[in-house]
């Protein structure tokens, strides 16, 4: 079965064309710039050289067109014709408190995304565009939806709650959601499996650290808390997002700078992190190399960085009550060797004993970094979010084919 997994953006679309067969990537591509004056499509079969084309794209539906004819190109592309996609998984950001799980896409469902749009009004309409795309052009073909949300359905009250009025939960959902679920769920199961271990066994905290960072606390499998919150700018300190700050100084500085509404949120949003801190960068690389050459901001932003995830797996180790796995994932967390030495020299006391060999090794694959004799077992483990969505929408349409054929 081919899967094509799709993650739209108001202004890009990201595709891979998964062969569920050994769950091999046949191709995969970006249109950036839609509705803009020249888009760009980036067109990568696996195994053949890139294709990179400047066109016209005024909106999703032309973008899924080109995508498609990429897919099925006599030379680049990996397909003999449309009709060999057999299901499509979308991501979607925002699942509220509607979707616990990857579902398939039906007028009901559409719906329920629309009524989520205001939580997440910069991302889940452009999914919503690239779900009505795909219907325009393949009216045929399943549609599954995954959630970044979804898997942090599972945390109980005492974590999602915010300690305000109830009525502001009652009426517009204010509440903690949490993110990057698709990564959380994937590297801890991959990483149980690789231990040899039930997921269902063990106390984890993953730390997903890319542009956007999250850690959570991964109790038996399930999420029980999660960094971000309502929206993807609680927690972590990350390359241009705030994290945690005492929510007085909205306000105040409002206030005193005479900011509007849009301005503090792009404030908290774009203009803050590593990059705010090291004056800049918000890009880990950077700033490291920065800091290696003794620039102080650098080591200003690396230094809170590092102690902000430390603060995490600390909390996190309390609020289980216990902790065996650490798992770090995503751009930071997979390759910064000195970035994962630092978070963990200050977590001796929860028996993480580090091997700088196996911390500092260059590999792509999962492997333990800890030391024999470290009670915690230390992982880097690359995410693969859109492998996660290919299962799951694999999983769904075959189950409903199934029962198709029962019924
Ligand atoms: P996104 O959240 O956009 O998917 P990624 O997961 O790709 O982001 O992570 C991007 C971050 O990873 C950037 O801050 C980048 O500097 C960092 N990164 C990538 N490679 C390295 C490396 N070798 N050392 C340190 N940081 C790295």
């Amino acid at each position: 079965m081919n899967i094509l997994v799709i993650n739209a953006g108001s202004s890009s679309l990201k595709y891979q064309l998964y062969d569920m067969a050994n769950e091999k990537v046949l191709a995969k591509g970006l249109v950036e710039r839609i509705g803009m004056d020249s888009s760009i499509l980036t067109h990568m079969p696996t195994g053949g050289s890139e294709i990179r084309e400047v066109r016209e794209i005024l909106d999703h539906t032309a973008a899924v067109k080109h995508m498609l004819d990429m897919l099925t190109h006599p030379e680049h592309g990996v397909l003999s014709g449309s009709d060999e996609i057999d299901a499509i998984g979308h991501r979607v950001v925002h699942g509220g408190e509607t979707f616990q799980e990857s579902v398939l896409v039906t007028p009901e469902v559409k719906q329920k995304i629309r009524e989520l749009f205001d939580l997440a009004p910069l991302h889940n309409p452009a999914h919503m565009a690239g779900i009505l795309a795909v219907e325009a052009i393949l009216p045929n073909v399943p549609q599954v939806v995954v959630f970044d949300t979804a898997f942090h359905q599972t945390m109980p009250p005492t974590s999602y709650m915010y300690a305000i009025p109830t009525v502001l939960y009652r009426r517009h959902k204010i509440r903690r959601y949490g993110f990057h679920g698709t990564s959380h769920a994937y590297v801890s199961r991959t990483a149980a499996e690789f231990l040899g271990r039930p997921v269902e066994e063990l106390k984890m905290v993953t730390c997903h650290l890319g542009n956007g960072a999250s850690c959570t606390a991964v109790l038996h499998g399930k999420s029980y808390d999660t960094s971000m919150g309502m929206t993807p700018l609680e927690g972590l300190m990350m390359g241009t997002r705030s994290g945690d700050l005492d929510p007085a100084v909205v306000p105040y500085a409002m206030g005193k700078e005479d900011l509007t509404l849009n301005e503090v949120n792009s404030m908290l949003n774009k203009h803050s992190g590593l990059l705010a801190i090291s004056g800049f960068s918000s890009d880990m690389r950077e700033i490291t190399e920065a800091m290696q050459n003794g620039h102080e901001g650098a080591h200003l932003a690396f230094d809170m960085y590092v102690y902000r995830v430390r603060k995490y797996i600390g909390a996190y180790a309390a609020a289980m009550n216990g902790l065996d796995v650490v798992v770090f994932t995503a751009g930071i967390g997979e390759n910064s060797a000195i970035l994962r030495q630092r978070v963990c020299e200050g977590l001796t006391f929860l028996g993480i004993r580090l091997d700088a060999a196996r911390n500092e090794a260059k590999s792509r694959e999962i492997r333990r970094i800890s030391a024999d004799d470290s009670r915690v077992e230390v992982l880097v483990v690359p995410t693969n979010e859109e492998l996660m969505i290919a299962r799951d929408t694999f999983r769904i349409v075959r189950e409903r084919t199934a029962s198709k054929a029962n019924g």
